[in-house]
């Protein structure tokens, strides 16, 4: 990458942000927290590796950052790559001009709590660096490879051709970065079949041929798919018929508790976060090791399911906070699919160190990896991507019409 590119990603309180250039050891990072409120501040890891910790009481998203860039315009970013969670049918990343911005607003009511957000990051950037190129990477375009087969649902037609209703899929950028770095490492660079495993907070699965999304858990929403730290991941849809009849629940009520008092901190009782879930099982909580397993076995049966996508599968990648740093989550979940010939390397699986990328399988079935993800990389590859395709555009316009004059 010969240039730095400035990767923002505006949730409804808070905008990660990441300067990324050549070298990842150079990447400058941090997080605005607790926006609007006294407590406002940036954490984050500035040039050299220095830690940042920066109190800015009631900032907003634009004076947020106002500050945030201030602090890195002398590294002159050449471009500014916005994360936008949905895209609609929007296929790749795009320069942000009014009609790409009317068309995530048309996508709203798809990502009520993400889009919003996002706008609000874009406009206020838009406003501050009106001279930069500025691109949205969508979670959703990976997927949009997926073949109606995959993508539709089983629900009268007109709710898909006249409202959109279908599955989306999300995490996108990460299976795309994932599966490309994982099938480099493993010496076929964007060929065969794989399964990738992004869990983290929120979960997904997805199944890729050939470099290209055929199949993924989430669907409409975020909400479809494998057990998350608060949200369900599939329930029989007439959970909300059965609540609203029985418990005189609405819809809200509803949609809150699937989406942020289910998946492991539901079944726990405890905690949406791993960690004090292992710890707590190790100390004999049965609400904990319960959910634990759950998530095991509905992500392994999700990774089986979507097998049905590839014509062979040549391995598996696991990603994200718990794929990542968790041997004990991997070797839970392949434990349920040994009719998939996967056969893990118990010795590879512990030794891998935090953050570091390897293969963990024990050399015979489909193979195995480990493969950190790199989202704000990603996003910025493509809007990278996107500015150099603009400016060739634009030197092959000028010469043809230095050729005509
Ligand atoms: P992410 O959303 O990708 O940042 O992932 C957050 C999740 O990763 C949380 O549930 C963490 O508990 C989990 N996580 C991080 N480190 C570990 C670890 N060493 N073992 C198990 N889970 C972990």
């Amino acid at each position: 990458m010969s240039t730095s590119v400035l990767v923002i990603n505006c949730g409804s309180s808070s905008i990660k942000y990441a300067l990324v250039s050549e070298r990842r050891e150079d990447r400058i990072f941090g997080l605005a927290e607790n926006l609007g409120s006294p407590e406002a501040r940036i954490k984050g890891i500035t040039t050299g590796g220095q830690e940042l910790e920066l109190s800015i009481p009631n900032a907003d998203h634009e004076k947020a950052l106002e500050t945030i860039l201030e602090r890195l315009s002398h590294h002159n970013p050449q471009a500014i790559g916005h994360r936008v969670v949905h895209g609609g049918t929007l296929t790749k990343a795009e320069l942000l001009t009014p009609e790409i911005i009317e068309r995530i607003r048309e996508a709203t009511p798809l990502a009520p709590l993400h889009n919003p957000a996002h706008l609000v990051g874009i406009d206020a950037t838009m406003r501050l660096f009106p001279h930069l190129p500025q691109i949205a990477v969508f979670d959703t375009a990976f997927h949009q490879t997926m073949p109606s087969h995959a993508y539709r649902y089983a629900l009268p037609k007109f709710l898909y051709t006249m409202h959109n209703v279908r599955r989306y899929g999300f995490h996108g950028t990460s299976h795309a970065y994932v599966s490309e770095r994982g099938s480099q490492l493993a010496g076929s660079f964007k060929q065969g079949g794989w399964l990738t495993a992004h869990l983290g907070n929120g979960s997904s699965t997805c199944a890729i041929w050939n470099g290209q999304s055929v199949d993924t858990s989430m669907g409409l929403t975020p909400l479809e798919g494998v057990v998350m730290g608060t949200r369900s991941g599939d329930v029989d849809p007439s959970i909300h018929s059965f609540l609203a009849s029985n418990l005189g629940w609405d819809i809200y009520k509803i949609d809150k508790m699937l989406n942020s008092q289910s998946g492991l901190l539901g079944l726990s009782d405890l905690s949406n976060d791993m960690r004090t879930l292992i710890e707590a099982a190790d100390e004999g909580n049965e609400d904990a090791a319960l959910a634990i397993e759950v998530f095991c076995y509905r992500l392994a049966k999700s990774l089986a399911a979507l097998s049905c996508g590839l014509p062979r599968i040549d391995g598996l990648f696991f990603t994200g906070g718990i794929g990542e740093n968790s041997a004990l989550i991997r070797e839970k979940t392949l434990a349920y699919l040994p009719h998939f010939g996967f056969n893990l390397s118990k010795e590879n699986n512990n030794a891998l160190k935090r953050g570091t990328e390897g293969r963990i399988d024990a050399g015979t079935g489909p193979q195995i990896w480990v493969v950190p993800t790199d989202e704000e990389g990603r996003i910025a590859k493509e809007t990278e991507h996107v500015v150099a395709t603009l400016e060739h555009a634009t030197t092959k316009k000028s010469e043809a019409e230095t050729e005509v004059a």
